[in-house]
């Protein structure tokens, strides 16, 4: 909530605490106080509008992406009768909607989930977000980890920004298990290290992988999109590189 704006540690006495981890999201002003905003970010100009929606029953167990010129629409499966909208639209396109009212935005998405979900119904209110591109440079300093979206931000589109923490989450998990097994000071730089060194050069790759998917589909020349779209439809003939990419989604890069 904003509501802690900086830490200050009485003592680095490592009997009164051993590691911190700060996990306050991207926009923090303590993360940007502690670490000097030292990152990489640059916005999407874009926003997206997030939403639940009740409906009739359905054998709701895929998860679907609309492409819309400039927006997409993503229809996330939460139940059989309920699912989860993230819709990403640009910035000048945002503002000639935020003149309509909530009515208005309802009534398009009810228009364009139309052939997947019928008699919809709104069970949360809309939310807002701006969307940007963040990887952090710095991890962690002094005894201080930072994790979650404090360290990477990546765009909706292929919905796996929390997958990403919940990577870092098995390799910090491993990490200091096995290093409370050896007695070791967990908030020692060389374990804050190895934690880094492991999930940084992975995050980055996926981060700028992610960041590719979304400018290809930012194209606006025909002859570009027509490219990616015949590209698109190879590789979901190839049922080997289909593999390839659900793995990457699931499991991320292993080195
Ligand atoms: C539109 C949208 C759709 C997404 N869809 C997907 C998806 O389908 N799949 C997926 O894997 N990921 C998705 N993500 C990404 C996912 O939401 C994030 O990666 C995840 O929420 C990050 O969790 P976090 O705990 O690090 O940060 P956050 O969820 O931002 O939580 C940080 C918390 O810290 C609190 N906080 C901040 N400052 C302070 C302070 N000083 N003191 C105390 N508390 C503080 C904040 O209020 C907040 O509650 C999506 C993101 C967006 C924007």
């Amino acid at each position: 909530s904003g509501l802690l704006k900086s830490v200050k540690f009485k003592s680095k006495d490592n009997s009164k605490y051993n590691l911190i981890i700060i996990c306050t999201g991207s926009n923090s002003h303590l993360v940007k106080t502690l670490f000097n905003d030292q990152s990489f970010e640059y916005s999407y100009g874009e926003v997206s509008i997030t939403t639940a929606v009740k409906h009739s029953f359905i054998k709701n167990n895929v998860a679907r992406q609309i492409f819309l010129n400039n927006e997409i629409l993503a229809l996330l499966p939460i139940s059989n009768t309920k699912t989860s909208i993230v819709w990403s639209v640009k910035k000048d396109i945002m503002n000639k909607y935020k003149n309509k009212n909530n009515l208005f935005l309802k009534k398009r998405i009810k228009f364009y989930t139309k052939y997947f979900l019928k008699k919809v119904k709104f069970v949360t209110g809309i939310e807002y977000k701006n969307l940007n591109l963040l990887i952090r440079k710095k991890y962690y300093q002094d005894r201080v980890l930072l994790f979650g979206d404090a360290l990477h931000v990546v765009h909706p589109l292929a919905g796996q920004g929390f997958n990403m923490v919940l990577r870092d989450l098995a390799s910090l998990e491993r990490i200091l298990k096995n290093k409370i097994n050896l007695g070791l000071d967990i908030g020692g730089s060389e374990i804050l290290s190895e934690v880094s060194n492991e999930t940084q050069p992975r995050n980055f790759i996926y981060s700028l992988g992610i960041d590719f998917l979304k400018n290809c589909f930012s194209f606006q020349q025909k002859s570009l999109k027509d490219f990616r779209n015949k590209i698109i439809t190879t590789l979901n003939k190839n049922n080997f590189v289909k593999d390839i990419l659900f793995n990457l989604a699931d499991k991320g890069f292993k080195f």
